[in-house]
């Protein structure tokens, strides 16, 4: 039996006191703009709310003004942005959707990234299986500064991606379980070289709830395989201990954080 919604967000406070969050130099970099709903993950996307509130069609794919702000560069000709930047990317769409628009600049996409070989790049996609159609010719065994996220929200699209991804030729490879929809298994698939594991709730007035023993498990598994396991955010809903919380969207990285359940080998 859950408790009604309006119980108290503060889950965690009681716990332990809230460690300084780490604040990486971190750049988001949206190339383009719109996705199309692709799996259960999406059913709630952010992208599609947020356009709704401005009247606007998220299946429309736009290239963005930010397109060539990694290779941007300052009036005395240094780059906007120092080396070591890490730049996540397209976080209103999908880098690896299936677009006409999209396979054309992607293509523009991985010179930028080849240039600034200096500067890390965080692409997280649902959309793996599309990975060796969207690669350059010169990817090779992958790009150095290219991590690539696959999200798996379930164990369905879990057992479907990761075996695929394990055997692809990427340097840099995490887990993304975000929004986790239900218990996941991923032991068979934590394989060496995993790099993190990333997991954390839905966000939003719709948001489907989550139950913190879904991400204790993902930690058990991860400090047996040796892997980094990051508990990110706790969503909109969260169950722990038979009760619903309702935590609003300022609390639910720092209550995460007070969890203290990520895992570092
Ligand atoms: S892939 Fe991401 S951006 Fe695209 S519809 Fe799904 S949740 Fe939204």
């Amino acid at each position: 039996m859950l408790d009604n919604e309006n119980a108290q967000p503060f889950l965690f406070d009681d716990i332990r006191p809230t460690p300084p969050l780490k604040m990486p130099k971190t750049v988001t970099w949206n190339l383009w703009h719109g996705c199309l709903k692709y799996s259960e993950g999406c059913r709630n996307c952010y992208v599609y709310r947020q356009d709704a509130t401005w009247g606007r069609d998220s299946r429309t794919i736009r290239k963005t003004a930010q397109f060539n702000m990694p290779v941007e560069r300052r009036m005395d000709g240094a780059y906007k942005y120092p080396p070591g930047s890490l730049f996540y990317t397209c976080f209103t769409s999908d880098f690896f959707m299936g677009d006409v628009g999209a396979d054309r600049w992607r293509r523009d996409a991985w010179r930028i990234i080849r240039e600034r070989s200096d500067c890390a790049f965080f692409i997280i996609t649902k959309r793996i299986l599309r990975f060796l159609d969207c690669i350059p010719d010169d990817w090779g065994a992958g790009y150095e500064n290219v991590t690539i996220g696959v999200t798996c929200e379930n164990q369905r699209r879990a057992d479907e991606r990761l075996p695929f991804f394990r055997a692809l030729p990427i340097v840099r490879k995490a887990f993304i379980h975000e929004p986790l929809l239900s218990p996941l298994d991923i032991s068979a698939h934590l394989f060496p070289g995993v790099e993190e594991v990333v997991a954390g709730g839905e966000s939003g007035a719709d948001a489907r709830a989550c139950r913190y023993e879904w991400f204790l498990s993902l930690r058990t598994q991860c400090e047996s395989a040796g892997t980094p396991f990051i508990f990110k955010q706790t969503g909109a809903r969260f169950i722990k201990d038979g009760r619903l919380y309702v935590i609003p969207r300022r609390l639910q990285h720092s209550q995460a954080v007070k969890a203290d359940i990520n895992y570092t080998p």
